[in-house]
């Protein structure tokens, strides 16, 4: 007998595993519109430029080496980091008030802000998340312990911000509950508060004492301009809150399977923040002990060398507007269709995916009789679309749908 016995079986990861019923699909047609991976339009991955030309750049020095980095990660890159996130100006990078470390990507960016609050923060605090979130936040906060509630986000009639539900929800969460906010781009809904109605969230997470952490996966990927999308932060900072923010620069370096993330902190001092500094160093320690390396060197030096920085802001700008030509062109078809409903909310949600409001069985619909693979709750990868496929797309939504 063993004790494996008692173990049980977890289910499949959703994401991971519809990529892997895409890829034994089969069909010529087949469309992807399920992982949050940036596709050119030949559908394939794209490595970016500035990318190449690091690479190159580091495999030509001679002293590169593989030794271990420090525990809390490449200095130059949490410094990079910071600032691409605070801006340059950022008051509290002028105080040194302002720390970190490297870490998985975003998701472990989210762990270890998690497993800092599990040990640091108010006992007993809630989590919130939004109503419907990236589904990790989930895991990675009941993992950590704690309490996970979820705040009111979408009005799924509209597919539009519910302004008052969320506030509504802030305000009668527990005093001090650990809010987990997306900085741009919302995962799944591409729904943002605008500047006006972040200033409102702000106000309630001040009143009620909440502790911001936001999650930024996809700055500069959202808009196409890194400073618009690190708004909703810098907000924060000015309006003097202390807070947390994952970075990934998965996706806005393209760098997915090379796990480089940053867990970037505000604190109300340079004292404060060196105690929060020791702890982080004291977690990644036993965890991962040190980050790993190569991804981590390829932002570092486009983020301090200003050519291939104004080069990547530029290989920004073509894979946010390549979705953003996608979001019209899918729109256009469907009106051009006659397909029921309304579709305008495709060409106003921002970032990689669409909340498409399609349902359920329609997705299941598209996924068996089309080859068309997204998650059941009707979002959609915009970047799996492309000038070969979207008209094929809207006709299958329009038939889904009838
Ligand atoms: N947070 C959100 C909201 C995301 O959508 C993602 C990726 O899909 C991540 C964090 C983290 O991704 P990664 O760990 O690949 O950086």
């Amino acid at each position: 007998d063993s004790f494996f016995a008692t173990v049980p079986l977890a289910p499949p990861d959703v994401i991971f595993n519809l990529t892997a019923s895409y890829k034994a699909d089969t069909f010529a047609k087949k469309v992807n519109l399920g992982v949050g991976a940036y596709r050119d339009d030949q559908g394939r991955p794209w490595v970016l430029p500035v990318v190449q030309e690091a690479k190159r750049r580091l495999l030509s020095d001679p002293n590169l080496d593989h030794e271990y980095q420090p525990i809390a990660g490449i200095p130059t890159l949490l410094a990079g980091a910071a600032k691409l996130i605070l801006g340059a100006d950022s008051v509290a990078l002028q105080e040194n008030r302002v720390t970190g470390a490297q870490t998985i990507s975003g998701t472990g960016a989210n762990y270890l802000g998690a497993s800092f609050l599990a040990r640091f923060y108010r006992p007993g605090a809630q989590v919130l998340i939004s109503r419907p979130t990236w589904a990790n936040h989930r895991n990675i906060f009941v993992g950590a312990g704690f309490e996970v509630q979820e705040y009111a986000y979408v009005n799924p009639s509209t597919l539009t911000l519910d302004l008052d539900g969320m506030l509504a929800s802030l305000n009668s969460a527990p005093e001090g509950s650990i809010v987990i906010l997306h900085a741009c781009a919302h995962n799944p809904t591409g729904v943002d508060p605008t500047e006006a109605e972040w200033a409102r969230i702000a106000d309630v997470m001040r009143a009620k004492r909440h502790f911001p952490f936001f999650d930024c996966a996809y700055q500069g990927f959202a808009t196409g301009d890194v400073d618009q999308d690190a708004w909703a932060v810098r907000f924060f900072v000015q309006r003097g809150f202390e807070l947390f923010v994952a970075q990934s620069f998965a996706k806005n370096f393209g760098l997915y399977g090379e796990r480089c993330g940053v867990l970037t902190v505000v604190a109300h001092n340079a004292t404060l923040a060196k105690q929060v500094r020791s702890q982080l160093e004291k977690l990644s320690r036993s965890s991962i002990s040190n980050p790993p390396a190569f991804g981590a060197r390829i932002v570092s030096m486009v983020l301090s060398d200003p050519k291939l920085y104004a080069e990547w802001l530029d290989n920004l700008r073509t894979m946010s507007s390549r979705i953003r030509e996608m979001r019209e062109c899918l729109r256009d078809e469907l009106v051009r269709l006659g397909t029921p409903g309304t579709w305008d909310h495709i060409v106003h949600q921002i970032g990689m995916f669409s909340f498409t409001g399609l349902t359920t069985p329609q997705v299941k619909v598209l996924r068996d009789s089309y080859h068309i693979y997204m998650t059941d709750n009707g979002r959609m990868s915009m970047a799996g679309l492309n000038s070969g496929n979207v008209a094929y797309v809207a006709r299958a939504i329009d038939e889904a749908v009838r």
